[in-house]
C-alpha cells in the first residue's frame, strides 16, 4: 500500500521494509575505519560465509566494488576481458581507464554464455606490441537488461582457463542470488569458480544501499585500502550493514517469487501481437521486449503507461525493460497485463 505506482523500472526502486528500518534503529555501531563497527564485521563474516570466500568487504555500491576489484587485480597498462554488454564496460564512466588505467577487450556474450574459445583467443601474454591480459571479468546474471544465467559448467570452464594462463577471474554478481536461485545451487557453488566477486544489496535484496565485495584475505586487505582511496571508507556503517544482515538471512529464498512474477508477466505479454518477447530470455526477474507494432515507440508506451501509474524502462527506441521485486503484488502484475491487453489486442 506504500506505493500506488507500479514501478517495474528496476529492482533497485524498493524501499526498505519495516524489519530493515528496525534493524537500523537497533544496530550496534562503531567507527568502521578503525575496525570498530560490530555490525559491519558481522555482515562481512556472514557474507563471506554465504559466498564460501575467505573474507568480504562492505562497499557503497556495485560500481565501487567493481572498480576496487579491478584496481586490486590489475596493473596500469594491462588488458582485461569483459562482456560487451557488461556493466563494468558500459556503465561505470570509464572507470577502468581512469582508475585502473587498463584497456578493456570486450567479448560478445550470447545468451548468457561466455565462449572459452573466444576468451582464449583474446588472451595476450608478453608480446612486445600487445598489452598483457591480467583479468577476466564475468557477470552473472549477465546483462542488466536480460538477467540471463551463466551455467556452472561455463563458469568452471573459464576458471580452468584462467588457471591455465595464471589469470584471475572476477565475477560481477550484482544479481548473484537471482542466479543461484535460478540454478537451484548455493551462491558458494557459483563462487567456487571465481577469485573475487561482488553482489548488490540494493537489487533483489531490497536494501537501501551497499554492495559486498569478497575474495581471499590478501585481496580484501588491499580492497579495503583502495576503498579508502576512493573515499569509500565509512564510520558508523552499521546502519548500512544491519538491514543487509536482515536481507541475507530472510530475503534470498523469496527471489523465486520475483522470478515467477517475471515469467507470469512475460508469458502473458509474449502472446500479444505488436510485442516480441522471447520467453527463453526470461530466466530471472527481468523481462525485456521489443515493440513491433509500428504505431508505438518506447517513448509513447512509457508515457501512456505512466498515466496509468505504471513505470517501465526504455532500453532502445522500440525496447522496454521490466524488472520484478518485492514491492509488486500479483494484483499489480495483473493490472499491468490488463493495460497491455488494452493496447495491443
Ligand atoms: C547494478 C549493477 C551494478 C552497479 O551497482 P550500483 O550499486 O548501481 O553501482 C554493477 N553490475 C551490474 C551487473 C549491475 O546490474
Amino acid at each position: 500500500m506504500r506505493n500506488e505506482v507500479i514501478d517495474l523500472r528496476s529492482d533497485t526502486v524498493t524501499l526498505p521494509t519495516k524489519e530493515m528500518m528496525d534493524a537500523i534503529a537497533l544496530a550496534k555501531l562503531g567507527d568502521d575505519i578503525q575496525g570498530d563497527d560490530p555490525t559491519v564485521k558481522e555482515l562481512e563474516q556472514i557474507a563471506a560465509s554465504i559466498l564460501g570466500m575467505e573474507d568480504a568487504l562492505l562497499v557503497l555500491s556495485g560500481t565501487m566494488a567493481n572498480q576496487i576489484a579491478v584496481m586490486v587485480l590489475t596493473n596500469r597498462g594491462e588488458e582485461i576481458i569483459v562482456g560487451e554488454d557488461s556493466h563494468l564496460f558500459n556503465l561505470e564512466v570509464a572507470g577502468l581507464a581512469v582508475l585502473s588505467q587498463v584497456q578493456a577487450r570486450p567479448l560478445a556474450v550470447k545468451d548468457g554464455h561466455y565462449s572459452t574459445e573466444k576468451i582464449e583467443s583474446m588472451i595476450q601474454q608478453g608480446d612486445i606490441q600487445r598489452a598483457s591480459t591480467s583479468l577476466i571479468c564475468l557477470e552473472n546474471t549477465y546483462n542488466l537488461n536480460q538477467g540471463q544465467v551463466l551455467s556452472l559448467e561455463n563458469m568452471k570452464e573459464i576458471k580452468n582457463l584462467g588457471e591455465q594462463y595464471f589469470i584471475p577471474i572476477y565475477l560481477d554478481g550484482a544479481r548473484l542470488f537471482n542466479a543461484s536461485v535460478a540454478l537451484n545451487v548455493t551462491p558458494a557453488d557459483i563462487c567456487q569458480y571465481t577469485d573475487a566477486v561482488q553482489f548488490c544489496l540494493t537489487k533483489g535484496l531490497g536494501c537501501p544501499l551497499g554492495s559486498i565485495l569478497a575474495g581471499d584475505k590478501a585481496f580484501i586487505k588491499e580492497a579495503r585500502r583502495m576503498r579508502q582511496r576512493l573515499g569509500g571508507g565509512m564510520r558508523q556503517a552499521g546502519i548500512i550493514a544491519a538491514p543487509a544482515i536482515y536481507a541475507l538471512e530472510h530475503l534470498i529464498d523469496r527471489l523465486q517469487n520475483d522470478h515467477d512474477k517475471a515469467a507470469y508477466l512475460a508469458n502473458r505479454l509474449s502472446t500479444l501481437e505488436g510485442i516480441k518477447l522471447n520467453m527463453d530470455d526470461v530466466q530471472t526477474n527481468i523481462a525485456s521486449f521489443t515493440i513491433t507494432n509500428t504505431n508505438w515507440s518506447a517513448d509513447r508506451l512509457i508515457t501512456y503507461l505512466k498515466e496509468k501509474n505504471i513505470l517501465v524502462k526504455k532500453i532502445g527506441e522500440k525496447e522496454i525493460r521490466m524488472v520484478t521485486h518485492y514491492d509488486l503484488s500479483t494484483k499489480a502484475i495483473d493490472k499491468v497485463i490488463k493495460q497491455f491487453n488494452a493496447i495491443f489486442q
